[in-house]
């Protein structure tokens, strides 16, 4: 496989799979987390490295090491692997999903962003998502009728904090996911809800429906939900690792134990909790995203500015998701008729957000 990201969250996963299951990596893209990256090709050899700055090629221990955006797109065309892992983090994996598609290779797309900004010109006959919703509303897919279908949340790192507080919160408190540890980027989303209005929109690209809802479930045990027309509900239970989905976006097909099966009797309770407004602003515009899927690039836009400027300490953390409103209904007529328009929209609300 080509891996995308192997030095974040979904990318050591991944290759955990490809421990288990004795896969080939042909190609190993990383960023800056040169150290990891070295364990990683000492491990599983890859043909080519594709890190993000030239400064630290010295740094890595291979002899075919490229660097920068354009070489990810030129690793994928070179490579002989059918698959390629999509697990980097923003619009940076949008261009590395259109190139593996037109490579007619299969993707696991764990780079939810692809789908979100691009939904539309995304051709899924190769596509397999990586995230533990989708992949559960695919686990319940029947032949049935339909009525809806539902995610669930964690409710992020302040789901019990005091409301009042939330705009003091620090940069570490957010980074502080209660049910398990992700990329910075992710969690931060999760903890504005934002995340889960991504995976509504992946889910309706992904199954071509718009009723769609989210639900927070504290213990993050059940994934998703699908309504039938007939008024039953199935759930999709399973212990949260991201192993799972990635070994069905990979292998097509598991038999043998990836997860431990959860054990109710020890589980005992859940807890269900709507999605407040006044907690996460951002659920506000949920229909309006809905019904516009378009808006999707001007969302991710504006959530990448609010993200790396609360990181960066330049900001609030109730002002990321402000950034994103006022993003929205600044730009709310906004209709994509191609892939260029992507690029240019995505440009314009970086420049409104940043000023
Ligand atoms: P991480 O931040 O942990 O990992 C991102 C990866 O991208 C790292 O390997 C990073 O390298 C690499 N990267 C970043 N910038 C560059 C660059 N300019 N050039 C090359 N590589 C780069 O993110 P996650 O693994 O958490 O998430 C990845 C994607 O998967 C996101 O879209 C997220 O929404 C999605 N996802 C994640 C889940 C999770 O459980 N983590 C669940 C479902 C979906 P380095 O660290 O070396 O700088």
């Amino acid at each position: 496989m080509i891996l995308l990201g192997s030095t974040g969250s979904i990318g050591v996963n991944t290759l955990n799979i490809a421990r288990k299951f004795n896969l080939n990596v042909e190609v190993l893209v990383a960023g800056r987390n040169i150290q990891l990256l070295n364990q990683q090709i000492k491990e599983f050899k890859p043909k080519i490295v594709v890190i993000d700055r030239e400064e630290d090629i010295h740094l890595v221990c291979h002899n075919n090491v490229l660097f920068g955006q354009e070489a990810i797109l030129q690793a994928i065309e070179q490579s002989t692997s059918t698959t390629v892992v999509n697990a980097l983090v923003g619009f940076l994996g949008l261009k590395p999903t259109l190139k593996a598609i037109e490579c007619g290779k299969k993707i696991a797309l764990a780079n939810k962003e692809s789908l979100v900004v691009a939904g539309k010109f995304i051709d899924q006959t190769n596509l397999k998502p990586i995230d533990s919703e989708h992949f559960g509303l695919w686990y319940l897919l029947q032949d049935k009728k339909m009525d809806s279908m539902m995610v669930t949340a964690s409710g992020g790192s302040f789901r019990d904090y005091p409301l009042d507080q939330l705009k003091n919160v620090s940069i570490k408190e957010a980074l502080a996911h209660p049910n398990w540890s992700m990329g910075n980027k992710i969690t931060i989303d999760s903890a504005t809800m934002t995340n889960k209005m991504f995976e509504l929109m992946e889910a309706a690209w992904l199954f071509d429906i718009r009723k769609l809802d989210a639900v927070i479930e504290t213990k993050s045990l059940i994934h998703a939900f699908i309504n039938f027309a007939d008024g039953s509900t199935t759930a999709h239970i399973a212990n949260a690792s991201m192993q799972l989905p990635i070994a069905y976006a990979i292998l097509g097909k598991v038999d043998e134990e990836i997860l431990k099966p959860v054990d109710l009797v020890e589980v005992a309770s859940l807890e269900f909790r709507k999605i407040e407004t006044s907690r996460y602003p951002i659920w506000e515009i949920k229909d309006e995203i809905l019904n516009n899927l378009d808006l999707g690039v001007v969302l991710n836009a504006a959530n990448e500015v609010g993200v790396a400027k609360f990181l960066n300490s330049e900001i609030g953390f109730l002002d990321v998701a402000k950034i994103s409103l006022n993003a929205i209904n600044k730009f709310n007529n906004v209709k994509v008729n191609s892939l260029d328009e992507i690029f240019e929209i995505d440009k314009e609300v970086r420049k409104y957000c940043e000023s």
